[in-house]
């Protein structure tokens, strides 16, 4: 395994036999790879995927190096991508990358030589989210085969969602509803890829008594291209315990976090909410990823 730029990077066996290392790391299973070192270039803002990242390789014993805001480096001195990925390839042996532009993960792949890891590519993709969603899943659920998805909220401009639906292409979800106010449907190009049914609705309440996972995502305020459109949008869907209470026993609600105010602050301690746990997978299941790119 090389580069990741794209939740269709993994094979189903590659998605699986991360998760069965990932469960080995849990369980104890210590691999050191004390020579690497790991570069983070993180152009755009980031809690959970770049201190996941920095911990995995910490608790991996590489080194990690990078910046988190592009403040600071020589990127405000008119620097480009090209130049500073040129930069970063040689001081390290792989690259983390999270960009505003879509894309800009491949092109650091197309530059430098050694692998690059997309950790968030506009409102193209965030690849590893996926990893960390469906593992949890799949931890859950002990299978993501024949198992009802909802995915509620911005599916129009939330990147996890794009990686989420094309990860799910490689296993067998028995259905997939995709629910959303009308200006946030998931976009035409990437339900043109999918090799399973999907629904689109407006509202859960029909479906959810149905759903084994509700996977909830913020409205992606900055990727508007216009304030208005946001402003017609804010606030058109929560959480709250009315749906929550026609969930049934035993399905589990995730969401990539940052959560603003699509999810009741109440729920989180309802035994559906699983996001939290679903965060702390960051940090294994990128481990397990390191281990599979760089070797033992
Ligand atoms: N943290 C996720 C991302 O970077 C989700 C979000 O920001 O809403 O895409």
């Amino acid at each position: 395994m090389e580069d990741v730029i794209s939740a269709y990077d993994f094979s189903r066996d590659q998605y699986l036999e991360i998760f069965s290392l990932a469960d080995e790391i849990l369980k104890g299973r210590k691999i050191k790879m004390k020579e690497k070192i790991i570069a983070e270039a993180f152009f755009e803002p980031s809690t959970r995927t770049a201190l996941s990242f920095s911990a995995a390789a910490q608790r991996l014993g590489m080194n990690v190096i990078g910046f988190s805001s592009q403040e600071g480096t020589s990127v405000v001195k008119g620097e480009n991508l090209a130049d500073t990925i040129r930069m970063m390839e040689n001081y390290s042996d792989c690259i983390v990358i999270r960009h505003k532009f879509d894309g800009a993960a491949k092109f650091a792949a197309e530059v430098s030589s050694k692998p690059v890891i997309n950790a968030g590519d506009g409102k193209h993709e965030h690849p590893t989210q996926t990893l960390v969603d469906l593992y949890t899943i799949f931890k859950t659920f002990n299978t993501i085969d024949g198992l009802n998805f909802g995915l509620i909220g911005d599916l129009r401009y939330a990147r996890t969602v794009n990686s989420l639906l094309r990860g799910l292409t490689r296993f067998k979800p028995k259905s997939v509803y995709l629910i959303s106010p009308p200006p946030l449907k998931a976009r035409k190009e990437i339900l043109r890829e999918l090799n399973y049914e999907y629904v689109e609705l407006n509202s859960p309440y029909d479906v959810l008594h149905d759903l084994d996972v509700v996977y909830v995502t913020r409205i992606q305020k900055e990727r508007f291209p216009d304030e208005v459109e946001y402003e017609k949008v804010k606030e058109s869907y929560t959480i709250d315990e009315k749906i929550v209470n026609s969930m049934r026993k035993g399905s589990i609600i995730l969401h990539p976090l940052p959560r603003v105010n699509e999810i009741d602050r109440k729920i989180d301690v309802s035994p559906h909410a699983k996001y939290f746990y679903q965060a702390s997978l960051a940090v294994p299941i990128r481990q397990a990823l390191f281990v599979k790119i760089l070797g033992e």
